[in-house]
C-alpha cells in the first residue's frame, strides 16, 4: 500500500489547466505543462489498496491501479510503466482523454473525492517516454501469418500492435491521409496534441506494423481481394455515420456535421490549411448535442473567434450528485463542466429545434427551438415556448448510428448486422464471415476510446487464436460488456 494514511492526510488534487483568456488564443493542451509533477506521487499515495479494487472492474482494460499508484508513490517510474503498459498499450490517449469510469468506481469515492487515477496515469506515461523508457518491442519471431487491419483508431492501432507483437505480419489501411481515427480528426489539439499519436505509430512502424493510408476498403481495394491477400481482417472502421436532424431548413449553407467541422480545424493545425473554410470567425455559432462531440465543437469555435456559442440538448440538465439511480460504482450522468464550457459560451437543455431560417442568399441565420418536457416517458414538447436565436453556423453532434456503409465494406464482406445496425460478432470478436473479426465502435457503436482499445486487445486475441490455434495475449472484456461503466 502507498501511504497507509494518505486518504487521510491529503485532498484531492487535479491537473491545473491554463487561465481561459491565454488558452482561447492557442490550440495546445489546456493543462498548464508540469503542473502535475509537485503533486502527484501524494496523490498517488491516497490510493487505500483495497482489497477489493473496485477501479479494476470500472476500467474496461482491467488496469491494475493500485499497483502503479504505489510505484507512482514510491517514485519507481520505470516499473509503474511496466505495469501501467500491461493492460493499456495507449495510456497517453487514456489519461488525457479518458472521462474515467474507474474514478466513478473508486472506493474512496463512496465517502471523499476518489483518486486522481487518470493523473497519475498520464503522469507515469509522460515520464516513461521523457526517460526513453517507451522503446519498440518487436517479435522475437515472425508466424508467416498475415493481418490487414480496417481504420487506424485506438481499436485497430490496440490491434494492430499486439497482434504484431505476436509475430503475424500486420497492415493497417486508413482511408484518411493520416493515421489516428477519431483521436486524429475528431478530438481537437487543444484536449491532445497530435504529436503523442506521431510517436506511437514511430514505435509501431519500428516493431513493423505497416500503414497503408488513403485507401478505403470497399472502394480502392474490396473485401474478396482484401481477404484473398491476408489470413485475418480485422475491421476497426469505427461508427462514424453522423446522425442527421431532418427537420426544415436543414438543407441551408452553414449547417454541418460536427465531423465535417472539426476535422477541418484539425487540418489546420496539421499545417494542410492556413483556414478552415468551415470557421466560426464573427459567427454566431450553435452546436446542437450536448455531449463530448458538441463540448470539442464549443471550443473549437472559440478559438476561431466566434461572436457567441450555444449549445442545445435535449435532455434536462443533469443533476451534480449520484442519484438513487446512478449509486455508487456506476459511472453517472453528472452536470460536467468541460474545458471547453469553462471558456465561455451558454447551454441550453431541454429544447428542441423545430426549424431553421435562413437569408435570400440560402444561409443560415436563425434556429427556431421549442422547450420539451417528459411526460409519461415521452419526451413532449411545450405549447407556447417557441422562439428563436440566431445562427450562422451550426453543427450537429447528435451521435453516430453506426459504421459506414456508402464505401460497401459491409456487402462485399456479406457481414450480419446486429439488431442496433453494428457489425455483430461472437465471443471472439469473429463476424459470421471466417478470418474476418470486429473491433471497436464498428462492432460495440459509438463509445469511447478506453473501450475501443479494450476491443482491440480483445479481438487480437480472437485473431491469434484463429492463426495459431492457441493464444497468449489477453483479452479484458467480451463483446457484450457494459458492466459498470458507460
Ligand atoms: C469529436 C469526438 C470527440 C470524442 N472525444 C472523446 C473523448 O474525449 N474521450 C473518449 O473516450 N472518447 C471520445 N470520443 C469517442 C472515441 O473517439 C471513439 O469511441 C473511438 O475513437 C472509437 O475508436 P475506433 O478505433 O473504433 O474508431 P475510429 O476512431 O472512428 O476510427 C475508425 C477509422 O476507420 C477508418 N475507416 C472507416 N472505414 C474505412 C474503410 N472502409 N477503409 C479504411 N479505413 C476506414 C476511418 O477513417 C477512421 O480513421 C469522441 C468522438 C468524437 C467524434
Ligand atoms: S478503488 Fe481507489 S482506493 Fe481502491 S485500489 Fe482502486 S484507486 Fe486505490
Amino acid at each position: 500500500m502507498a501511504d497507509p494514511k494518505g486518504f487521510l492526510t491529503t485532498d484531492r488534487e487535479v491537473a491545473k489547466t491554463r487561465p481561459v483568456t491565454e488558452r482561447v488564443k492557442d490550440w495546445n493542451e489546456v493543462y498548464v505543462p508540469g503542473s502535475l509533477l509537485p503533486i502527484i506521487s501524494k496523490q498517488a499515495g491516497r490510493c487505500m489498496d483495497c482489497g477489493i479494487p473496485f477501479c479494476h472492474n470500472g476500467c474496461p482494460l482491467g488496469n491494475l491501479i493500485p499497483e502503479w499508484n504505489d510505484y507512482a508513490y514510491r517514485g519507481d517510474w520505470r516499473e509503474a510503466s511496466e505495469r501501467l503498459h500491461a493492460t493499456n498499450n495507449f495510456p497517453e490517449f487514456t489519461g488525457r482523454l479518458c472521462p474515467a469510469p474507474c474514478e466513478s468506481a473508486c472506493v474512496l469515492g463512496i465517502n471523499q473525492p476518489p483518486v486522481t487515477i487518470k493523473n497519475v496515469e498520464v503522469t507515469i506515461i509522460d515520464k516513461a517516454w521523457d526517460a526513453g523508457d517507451v522503446t519498440p518491442q518487436p517479435p522475437e519471431r515472425l508466424s508467416g501469418k498475415t493481418v490487414a487491419v480496417i481504420g487506424s483508431g485506438p481499436a485497430g492501432l490496440a490491434a494492430a500492435q499486439q497482434l504484431t507483437r505476436a509475430g503475424h505480419t500486420v497492415a493497417v489501411y486508413e482511408r484518411a491521409d493520416r493515421i489516428g481515427g477519431l483521436l486524429r480528426y475528431g478530438i481537437p489539439e487543444f484536449k491532445m496534441e497530435k504529436r503523442h499519436i506521431n510517436r506511437r505509430i514511430e514505435q509501431m512502424r519500428a516493431e513493423g506494423t505497416k500503414f497503408r493510408t488513403e485507401t478505403e476498403i470497399g472502394r480502392d481495394i474490396d473485401a474478396a481481394k482484401l481477404r484473398k491477400r491476408y489470413d485475418a481482417v480485422v475491421i476497426a472502421a469505427g461508427a462514424t455515420t453522423s446522425r442527421d436532424l431532418p427537420v426544415p431548413g436543414r438543407e441551408l449553407n452553414g449547417i454541418h456535421f460536427a465531423m465535417e467541422y472539426l476535422p477541418l480545424a484539425n487540418k489546420v493545425q496539421e499545417g494542410d490549411l492556413t483556414t478552415s473554410p468551415i470557421s466560426a470567425a464573427g459567427k454566431h455559432v450553435v452546436v446542437i448535442g450536448g455531449g463530448d462531440t458538441g463540448a470539442d465543437c464549443v471550443g473549437t469555435a472559440h478559438r476561431q473567434g466566434a461572436a457567441s456559442v450555444t449549445q442545445l440538448e435535449i435532455m434536462p440538465k443533469p443533476g451534480e450528485e449520484r442519484t438513487a439511480g446512478q449509486p455508487w460504482p456506476t459511472f453517472p450522468m453528472l452536470y460536467k463542466v468541460t474545458s471547453a464550457h469553462e471558456e465561455g459560451g451558454e447551454r441550453l437543455y431541454s429544447v428542441s429545434t423545430t426549424h431553421f431560417e435562413g437569408d435570400e442568399d440560402g444561409n443560415v441565420q436563425w434556429l427556431h427551438l421549442i422547450e420539451v418536457e417528459f411526460k409519461d416517458g415521452k419526451l413532449e414538447q411545450k405549447p407556447g415556448t417557441e422562439r428563436k436565436i440566431p445562427a450562422q453556423l451550426v453543427t450537429l453532434a447528435m451521435g453516430f448510428t453506426g459504421t459506414d456503409q456508402k464505401n460497401g465494406l459491409v456487402e462485399q464482406f456479406g457481414l450480419e448486422l446486429d439488431e442496433r445496425g453494428n457489425i455483430a460478432r461472437d465471443a471472439d470478436f469473429a463476424t459470421n464471415v471466417p478470418g474476418v473479426f470486429v473491433a471497436g465502435d464498428a462492432g460495440r457503436g459509438q463509445s469511447l476510446i478506453v473501450w475501443a482499445i479494450a476491443e482491440g486487445r480483445s479481438a487480437a486475441r480472437g485473431v491469434d487464436r484463429y492463426l495459431a490455434g492457441t493464444s497468449e495475449l489477453p483479452a479484458p472484456i467480451r463483446p457484450t460488456d457494459r458492466a459498470l461503466t458507460v
